[in-house]
């Protein structure tokens, strides 16, 4: 029997943890995390994200500074308000929800938020740490996104040391730090791409695979081993017909879940996981920034 990965469970776990950390430091320091929210124009997608991600802090006790701005805020303008941002005391970590204006460089954007309240773990400067710092260092801000994944691969409670690990796509956000948290836990990785020859003998090979590409579907069975960990990181929505349309990963769930021993669906595998690490990043930011 395959082992279907909740994540919406394991995230709760996570904010039940965060809840508890968060009234320790309320009765300590007499204040709590707090995250400001830069949400530029309204992309329909990023409205659902912010709002989810909003309703999520609030319920852990984070104070959510919502800073909603139209999209035609040029780049100066946007980056003088995280410089506020980056001073304001009781704001520990700041999300800037992408994609941004085209008019807009987002790297320069990303960039401008100080390295201590980097929530989504992107600067370079924390890219940097995940690389060199230590397997345990629980001070680091980490892309929430792969971290989500790791969380859940700890889960099922096996030994990740050694297992040959294959993550499709080579994102910043994604395929690239969840080949970083992988080689920590002492995994031998091997990171495909849209150029990658021999891509599905490649990922036939891996005990646990990794799917970060944003194609629906994509991945079938030819490309998994059996007996294989499946974490599905993508987030397709394809149309049923005219008027309904759902959510698919990038693997192709139903025929691919019976023979694996664990995979995370879509939705409800790594998404609620991502958010999840959102409120650990802004929590873990707050506690560096009082050094505790
Ligand atoms: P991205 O920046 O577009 O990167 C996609 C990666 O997939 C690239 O490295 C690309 O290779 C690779 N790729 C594209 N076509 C391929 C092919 N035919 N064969 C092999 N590799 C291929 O996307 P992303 O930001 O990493 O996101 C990936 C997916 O995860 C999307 O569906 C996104 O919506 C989802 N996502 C979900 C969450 C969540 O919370 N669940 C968070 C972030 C992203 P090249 O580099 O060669 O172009």
């Amino acid at each position: 029997m395959s082992h279907i990965l909740n994540g919406k469970k394991i995230a709760q776990k996570l904010k039940d943890s965060l809840k508890i950390e968060i009234e320790s430091i309320k009765s300590k320091f007499n204040r709590v995390p707090g995250l400001a929210v830069v949400q530029v124009g309204n992309v329909a997608a990023s409205n659902v994200y912010v709002k989810a991600k909003t309703i999520a802090a609030k319920e852990v006790g984070i104070n959510v500074f919502d800073h909603h701005v139209e999209k035609t805020i040029n780049q100066n303008d946007l980056i003088n308000l995280i410089d506020q941002l980056n001073i304001k005391e009781d704001v520990d970590g700041i999300l800037v929800q992408l994609p941004l204006p085209k008019t807009i460089n987002e790297e320069a954007v990303l960039n401008s938020i100080i390295p201590e309240k980097d929530a989504d773990g992107f600067h370079p400067l924390n890219v940097g740490k995940l690389s060199i710092s230590p397997k345990n260092d629980e001070s680091l801000m980490i892309p929430c996104t792969p971290y989500g994944c790791l969380l859940l691969l700890r889960e099922l409670d096996i030994n990740l040391t050694g297992k040959n690990a294959v993550v499709i796509g080579r994102s910043n956000i994604v395929g690239k730090p969840m080949a970083q948290l992988l080689l920590k836990e002492s995994c031998t990785v091997t990171t495909v791409h849209s150029k990658t020859v021999d891509i599905e003998s490649i990922c036939k090979n891996a005990d646990i695979l990794i799917a970060a590409i944003g194609k629906p579907e994509f991945v079938n069975e030819d490309w998994v081993k059996k007996g294989a960990i499946v974490i599905d990181v993508g987030i397709n929505r394809v149309k049923i017909n005219d008027e309904k349309s759902k959510l698919v990963g990038d693997v192709l769930f139903n025929h691919v879940k019976h023979m694996v021993s664990a995979i995370s669906p879509v939705p409800g595998g790594v998404g609620p996981m991502t958010i999840a690490c959102l409120l650990r990043n802004t929590t873990i930011s707050c506690k560096n920034r009082l050094i505790i």
